[in-house]
């Protein structure tokens, strides 16, 4: 085994920079194309941490088993992204401009029991995926939560009511979230939109927050 070869099979120190430019290239392109398609991170990972596990993939593997890719590009390759990323969290620590375009902020989902339906818009998640993160939590109803928050790793923070403050709320597992058919006097209903709570003399009122006529029956016991 000539180890000269598998170290550097016929790399040019020219080769060698063009592996860094193209290095730059791609990493950011990959955080430009993670960041715009409008996901956040995949649970905990960052969308630097995902640019990172892409760019290197490859640049990992292929060095393996094709014997004409030597080590060196592999490592320049690593080198690299290292760097960049070094680099751009560098920058997110010291602006929050940069931070906030690059990172998105937390976003509050719910405020008080209720929805913050222009946010939840902006954001390129549905309902079904944020109550589902709340069931995980062992939320039942909107009426147990104080706030929500989306966080920039695309976590969902939960911070709930403690138990006596517990409002009425709209359900959140299916069972519970379809809209009613007949109203029941005295009880209390909750917008399917936006999560307003409030007692109905009729289903065809319109929600006093967001004009929606889709009611839910509310819910105020909770097993947790
Ligand atoms: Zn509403």
């Amino acid at each position: 085994m000539d180890f000269i070869r598998v170290l550097l099979h016929d790399t040019t120190l020219s080769f060698a920079l063009e592996i860094v430019l193209r290095c730059i290239v791609m990493y950011v392109l990959i955080i430009l194309v993670l960041r715009f398609s409008g996901k956040r991170g995949v649970r905990q990972l960052s969308i630097f941490e995902i640019a990172i596990i892409l760019s290197l993939g490859s640049a990992a593997g292929d060095p393996m088993f094709y014997d004409d890719v030597p080590l060196i590009h592999a490592v320049i390759v690593f080198t690299v992204i290292l760097l960049l990323y070094r680099f751009t969290t560098y920058l997110m620590m010291k602006s929050d401009v940069i931070e906030t375009v690059l990172e998105g902020r937390p976003m509050y989902i719910v405020r008080n029991g209720l929805l913050i339906v222009e946010d939840i818009k902006q954001e390129k998640y549905s309902y079904d995926e944020f109550f589902a993160e709340m069931r995980q939590q062992k939320i039942e109803h909107l009426g147990q939560v104080k706030y929500a928050l989306l966080e920039t790793d695309g976590c969902l923070s939960v911070l709930p009511y403690s138990k006596e403050n517990i409002k009425w709320g709209l359900p959140i597992f299916p069972d519970d979230y379809k809209q009613a058919e007949e109203l029941i006097v005295n009880h209390h209903y909750s917008c399917m939109l936006c999560g307003q709570t409030q007692l109905l003399s009729s289903l065809d009122v319109q929600c006093s927050r967001c004009n929606c006529k889709r009611w839910a029956e509310s819910k105020l016991d909770c097993e947790h």
